[in-house]
């Protein structure tokens, strides 16, 4: 068995390398541009490369964080332990509205 690491082309990960690759060239050869115009196309076609890359990164929102009452630390909202001092945390049905994630929101509270 060879210790080549197989990559479908097309696959998620191959799309991602050639986006960043993309980008990285892009970027490269921005100050090579001889003419304000020529720079000003290129680095229009690097902000479409740039959408196209955070398209595929597919980040989403951040997560929903909360504070922990005893040490303050910054935990995810859902967490039922504090990651710093193991305090045990409320539930989140237990909070108050504005601190439940989007998903658990109705229509109404949306508008
Ligand atoms: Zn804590």
């Amino acid at each position: 068995m060879s210790n080549v690491h197989l990559e479908l082309p097309g696959s998620d990960r191959a799309l991602l390398r050639r986006a960043v690759h993309a980008v990285e060239q892009q970027l490269s050869a921005l100050p090579g541009h001889s003419t304000l115009d020529a720079y000003r196309a290129a680095a229009a076609d690097l902000a479409v490369s740039w959408a196209a890359l955070c398209k595929l990164l597919a980040l989403g929102e951040a997560a929903p964080l909360r504070e922990c009452p005893r040490c303050h630390h910054l935990g995810m909202s859902t967490a039922t332990l504090c990651g710093y001092c193991w305090l045990r945390l409320p539930l989140l049905s237990a909070m108050t509205s504005d601190a439940k994630p989007a998903s658990a929101q109705t229509a109404s509270e949306r508008s």
